[in-house]
């Protein structure tokens, strides 16, 4: 057959030319690999949890300290943000370089790892010095210079997929990565833009199809971010149970202590007791699955 799949978007020949080095080199090759105690692509579904933006010192040592108690592997946390809007009041600032130092204290004292994304060139080595794991955001998915550059850092990458991007163009730029040499990169579905079918009901849709679509193709780990996609926190616990059904290897979840207080998008974090309760789910439905969220 000419097509990977039923619809046309990816054939066998865009496999062997376009991404032969994201591509699976048989039907079994699944890349694994440890980013701290936690290990990706295997039986594990490692957890990364955390506010949309780093606010305070005490807001993100508060969360690190909860959420790695309920099993979360990494903290998440913009220190530079990727905000839609120019106009902000105190509360919506970037904390930037201070953002970043808060993260590095966390990390020291409470040991999780720190997943945080860069922005702009002039700080992509302040930012490695932190992350764990870099994240490249939706909206520099494409940005194929910035993402060659924090490639060649060596650090795993957390690639998040545009949210008008097909899964051709999205393999297509971790291909950039992957050239570098840099093996340890993670694909985050987080939602896409489908005018007229879902905009009544939120922002994004997640596209859950696309896990096991991407799965087919490539080795690499692929993870979802219900928050971002669904906008709402009511639709955090379904969209995550179901992500774990789907088959993803890790999920991305927005928790803050007071989610209505949250500085950036308050209608999508759940607080420190829901995020509890759900890797507890999470954990069971993994396990009917032979997998698992929490490693006891
Ligand atoms: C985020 O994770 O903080 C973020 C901005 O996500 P996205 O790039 O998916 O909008
Ligand atoms: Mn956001």
């Amino acid at each position: 057959m000419d097509n990977k799949f039923p619809g046309k978007d990816i054939s066998d020949e865009d496999i062997k030319s376009k991404f032969p080095l994201v591509a699976k080199k048989d039907p079994q090759h699944k890349s694994k690999f440890k980013i701290k105690n936690a290990e990706f692509g295997g039986s594990e579904i490692p957890v990364f949890a955390g506010p949309n933006m780093v606010e305070s010192e005490k807001l993100i040592f508060d969360t690190a300290n909860e959420v790695k108690k309920s099993g979360a592997k990494f903290l998440r946390g913009g220190a530079f943000k990727p905000l839609s809007f120019p106009y902000r009041s105190k509360k919506y600032t970037e904390t930037r370089e201070s953002g970043i130092e808060w993260l590095a204290n966390v990390k020291k004292n409470t040991g999780i790892g720190i997943i945080t994304e860069v922005m702009e060139d002039k700080y992509i080595n302040l930012v490695s010095e932190v992350a764990d794991i870099i994240q490249i955001g939706s909206r520099n998915m494409q940005n194929y210079p910035f993402i060659t550059k924090i490639a060649k850092t060596g650090k795993p990458i957390m690639l998040k997929r545009h949210y008008g991007a097909s899964l051709r163009d999205w393999l297509g730029a971790a291909e950039y990565i992957l050239l570098e040499g840099n093996e340890k990169v993670i694909l985050c579905e987080r939602g896409v833009s489908v005018p007229h079918t879902h905009r009544q009901t939120s922002r994004f849709l997640l596209d859950l199809q696309v896990v096991p679509a991407a799965q087919e193709i490539t080795h690499l780990p692929v993870v979802t971010d219900p928050s971002h996609a669904t906008f709402w926190r009511k639709w955090v616990e379904p969209m995550s149970l179901a992500s774990i059904a789907s088959g993803v290897d890790g999920l991305m979840l927005e928790v803050h202590p007071k989610p209505e207080e949250a500085a950036v998008d308050p209608l999508q974090p759940i607080d420190f007791e829901e995020f509890n309760n759900l890797v507890k789910k999470m954990d069971s439905v993994a396990k009917a699955l032979g997998k698992y969220v929490l490693s006891n």
